[in-house]
């Protein structure tokens, strides 16, 4: 192949040598630097005398060992040594020993007498080389060394691959054939959204030519979101083992070093690495740690490394051809953050929603990992399951190791349900603070919760059509109602206000069937008061500031447009208008009270109901909307209109509300 030459490693340029090459340097010539200037000869001493006495000498040191060094003057130079032009700032000198001190001093002593030594005569100590070269040797190797420890310390030392040399390599595991059990699709239990949507990549990996032929190019990433443990690793290794073909894989935060210039060059040579293996997948976990927005706001300065670092994966994706047979897989549980760049069209233009696993996907994968486990007739997956709301993927395989090592230490032949009990409490104990994991009588609010924003839904005209409604903790929310917005450019007060109530239907329903309200509601309350504000200040919607807006441009300038007495009406008003929508919302929901109840219990019982369930507790819905067909058609609907309209408009995908 063509390209098999251009892969011949080159010496690659990094900056840890360029640190040590110049380290080297400095070292050498703080040795040897001022040497040169000497130009010694070594004489007998009657040869010296003799020098002494025709005037040559210039000054003399005697050490304590009895070596001696002569100066020559330059211009006698030429006498002593054969060459004549000598260089400037060069000594020429002449060593020798002397037999008794005694002698000699009477000897120089003379010449003194007679003007042959007009210089002078020093003693001292002699010198010790050795001790010298240590002296000046021994600062640099502390520094070095230290300098080298703390390298190692800081490129992950663990591993067998950290050290000075591979700050700049990419510190990818490498899961390629044969090294590795080969994990499938049948491995990655539930998801099966998920998996319908990977399995085209191996399909892309498999039969590139099927697409390219076509003209299509093949997407390069895909980007997995979800809360971790749900299983964005294991489906991301599911593909590369279907389609056989090596599997990097790498953590965002890996990327992140103190030194500048590291994380960039990571990502070169994952890459390098990876194109010499393609076709292959490059599985980048946390990608949130390197790709999260870039500042917006000049003036604050940014994290500088990270963004050169997001800069290279971004030059990195866009380098390498559509048809080369890299496909990045990111994972991440807060796409939300991620910079824009990122998503872009060719980037990782596909997301695909990995969540936490609903009822029956938690049997599945109770069955994954039961396999492997001796088990007791007591065990029903069914109770398992429903014991386990809010339970991720990894904290089920939790579970069944530790109900098997509890039933170990309790020298069972197989492991009873009792173990597996054992072992939720302890995971719920152990995860509260980690994962959202649910009580029943919380599971119990939050199903009469979502069943009030369901039911106000259903009976408000101009309320957004309901998709389904969970239980099942999402992100940061514990349950979702999902709608479907209707593609609209404006909105009239009506469809607001409908939207308000529905909005506020969860907390009506804990405070009329509950009797008490709760914190669940917050992310409601906050998203009704920016409406009823938005439409107060902004669209001059309430009666008592009808026809103005003050839409402030400028989001910096804290000056409101409007004066203290208006600020106090617009107050006064979306108080009015909201508490007028949560007594609607009250007024309905005592209204068709059993069918709620009904709802709340389904909720409970299954965790997602779909629209249809509604319809067959409520009936067909009183008003037909034409954004059912938009969305059986299409689910990219509205992607403009949020934006086109100056009050807050709910996201443009399914809304949701939690
Ligand atoms: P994430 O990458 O989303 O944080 P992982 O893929 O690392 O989660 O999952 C951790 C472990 O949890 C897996 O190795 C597997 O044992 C278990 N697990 C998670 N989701 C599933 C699933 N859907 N089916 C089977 N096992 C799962
Ligand atoms: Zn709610």
């Amino acid at each position: 192949m063509a390209n098999k030459n251009l892969n011949i490693k080159k010496p690659k340029f990094s900056f840890t040598w360029f640190y040590m090459v110049v380290g080297g340097a400095l070292l050498l010539f703080y040795l040897f630097g001022d040497n040169k200037e000497n130009m010694v000869m070594q004489k007998e001493y009657s040869e010296l005398t003799e020098l002494i006495t025709k005037g040559y000498v210039e000054r003399i040191t005697v050490y304590d060992n009895d070596d001696i060094e002569a100066y020559i003057y330059k211009d006698s130079a030429g006498y002593v040594f054969k060459e004549k032009n000598i260089a400037k700032g060069v000594h020429p000198m002449v060593v020798s020993t002397i037999g008794s001190r005694d002698n000699f001093e009477k000897f120089i002593f003379e010449q003194k007498d007679n003007g042959n030594f007009k210089g002078t005569l020093n003693y001292d100590k002699k010198p010790d080389y050795l001790g010298g070269f240590l002296w000046n040797i021994l600062p640099f190797v502390v520094i070095v060394g230290v300098w080298i420890f703390l390298m190692r310390k800081m490129s992950g030392g663990g591993g067998g691959q950290g050290g000075v040399f591979n700050v700049g390599k990419s510190q990818a595991k490498l899961f390629d054939k044969g090294n590795q059990p080969k994990i499938t699709f049948k491995d990655v239990a539930g998801q099966e959204g998920a998996k319908q949507e990977v399995k085209e990549i191996v399909d892309f990996l498999k039969n590139p030519q099927v697409y390219t032929e076509l003209g299509g190019k093949i997407p390069k990433g895909a980007l997995l979101v979800g809360p971790p443990g749900t299983g964005k690793t294991l489906l991301a290794k599911a593909v590369a083992g279907e389609a056989n073909v090596p599997f990097f894989s790498m953590s965002g935060s890996d990327f992140v070093e103190m030194f500048v210039g590291v994380g960039a060059s990571r990502v070169r040579d994952l890459f390098r690495q990876a194109k010499e293996k393609a076709p292959c997948i490059i599985f980048i976990d946390e990608i949130d740690a390197v790709g999260r927005a870039r500042g917006k706001n000049p003036n604050m300065g940014g994290n500088d490394e990270r963004e050169n670092t997001l800069n290279q994966l971004l030059t990195e994706m866009d380098g390498f051809g559509t048809n080369s047979g890299i496909i990045v897989i990111a994972a991440t549980n807060r796409a939300d953050i991620l910079d824009k760049a990122l998503l872009r069209a060719g980037r990782f233009d596909r997301q695909i929603h990995v969540d936490l696993p609903d009822l029956n996907e938690r049997k599945e994968v109770f069955k994954v990992h039961l396999s492997p486990l001796k088990l007791d007739q007591s065990v029903e997956i069914d109770t398992l399951a429903r014991q386990t709301p809010g339970f991720s993927g990894a904290d089920i395989a939790n579970v069944c190791n530790e109900a098997a090592l509890i039933a170990a230490r309790n020298q069972k032949k197989a492991v009873d349900k009792q173990d597996f009990l054992d072992a939720i409490d302890r995971i719920i104990g152990g995860l509260e603070k980690k994962t959202k994991v649910m009580t029943q009588k919380e599971k119990e609010t939050i199903a009469i919760h979502e069943a009030g924003h369901a039911t106000i839904s259903w009976f408000l005209e101009h309320a957004n059509p309901l998709i389904k409604v969970t239980i099942v903790p999402r992100g940061r929310a514990l349950g979702a109602a999902w709608y479907m917005p209707e593609e609209r450019q404006i909105t009239t007060k009506e469809q607001m206000l409908d939207e308000m109530c529905a909005t506020l239907g969860g907390r009506a329903a804990e405070e009329a069937f509950i009797g008490h309200i709760s914190t669940g509601a917050m992310n409601d309350l906050e998203r009704v008061t920016k409406q009823a504000y938005g439409m107060i200040a902004y669209a001059g919607m309430s009666d008592k500031l009808s026809n103005l807006c003050y839409y402030n441009n400028n989001e910096y300038s804290f000056n409101r447009p409007y004066s203290e007495k208006t600020a106090e009406t617009i107050d006064n008003e979306v108080h009015k208008m909201i508490n007028e929508q949560y007594e609607r919302a009250k007024e309905l929901l005592r209204e068709h009270k059993e069918g709620h109840a009904e709802l709340a219990k389904l909720l409970m019982e299954r965790e997602v109901i779909f629209a249809e369930d509604v319809e067959k507790i409520f009936g067909k819905r009183p008003w037909t909307s034409r954004s059912e067909e938009i969305f059986a058609s299409n689910e990219n609907v509205a992607e403009e209109t949020a934006q086109a309209e100056a009050t807050e408009q709910p996201e443009a995908e399914p809304t949701v509300t939690a």
